[in-house]
């Protein structure tokens, strides 16, 4: 299927591995010209490169924080007349309900909530003057089912879907949608991080952790980044024009509910 966005410009934002990379390289694919970001440089500039060999499309990078007002600025000046935006960064770090103050909220607030506000701002208003825009926040299974050690992302994330849902109808009669990706297990270094400290506390192998935690999920694995990323580029696409203010699961059936 032709998506019909070959030769647009799309900001991904937190792109040099995992999900992110995944929504570049599909959109890349796609015929997309990007602007790739996240901190460290030598990673983000590899990633780049091997993009642009693969697919032959325009890669700009930006090696910035974007949950910084720096970082913001810098990513949004490359990403003038941008059509499509891909909203992602690190998640909040883990903890029990009594361990955050007001300076941790306010941090992850920032980081996965008031800066996919901020970038959303500050590109959409162009895209509803073209008559046509994509975005995609990257948020996770969290806002439909808590993952009660993840409070931080918990409180954050359901913070921009309740911002999205609300917004999503006021920009759609200019062509322009907004929807969520939410992403249950995937198999990039996040998790394998996770494995590492399970194997760690609980004394088993990472093997034994991979299999313990894949075998909670109907579909018996991690999803890819490739998968994930297929399902961006789509929403990115212009056959996606009707799919708006969505929260769109991708968990291999790890979410149990009807609806
Ligand atoms: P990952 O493999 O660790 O990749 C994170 C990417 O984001 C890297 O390119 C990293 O590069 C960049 N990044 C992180 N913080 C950044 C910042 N402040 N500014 C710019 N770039 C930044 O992580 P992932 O698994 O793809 O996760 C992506 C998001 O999805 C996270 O918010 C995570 O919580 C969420 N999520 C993931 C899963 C999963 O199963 N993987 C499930 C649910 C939710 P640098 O470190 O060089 O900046």
């Amino acid at each position: 299927m032709d998506l019909g966005i070959r030769g647009k410009k799309a900001l991904v934002c937190a792109s040099s591995k995992g999900l992110g990379r995944g929504c570049a390289e599909a959109l890349a694919a796609e015929g997309v010209n990007l602007v790739m970001n996240a901190r460290g440089v030598e990673m983000l500039e590899a990633t780049a490169a091997e993009i642009r060999a693969r697919h032959g499309v325009e890669v700009v990078t930006v090696a910035a924080d974007v949950t910084t007002p720096e970082g913001q600025a810098a990513v949004i000046a490359a990403a003038e007349g941008a059509d499509i935006l891909v909203n992602n960064a690190g998640g909040p770090p883990p903890g029990m309900w009594t361990d955050w103050d007001r300076a941790d909220f306010i941090k992850a607030l920032d980081a996965n909530m008031l800066t996919p506000i901020a970038l959303i701002k500050a590109l959409v208003p162009a895209m509803m003057e073209r008559g046509w825009g994509r975005v995609v926040n990257i948020t996770s299974q969290s806002v439909k089912a808590p993952i009660p050690q993840l409070g931080l992302s918990n409180s954050a994330r359901a913070g921009l879907t309740g911002y999205v849902a609300g917004t999503a109808r006021q920009v759609a009669p200019f062509g322009v949608t907004i929807n969520n990706l939410l992403p249950g297990s995937h198999d990039t270094d996040r998790i394998v991080a996770l494995e590492k400290s399970i194997s760690a506390t609980q004394g088993i192998t990472m093997e034994q952790a991979r299999k313990d935690r894949t075998g909670g999920i109907p579909a018996q694995r991690y999803g890819t980044i490739e998968e994930f990323g297929a399902a961006c580029a789509f929403l990115c696409s212009d056959k996606a024009g009707f799919i708006v203010g969505q929260n769109i699961l991708l968990d291999g059936g790890g979410v149990n509910a009807t609806l």
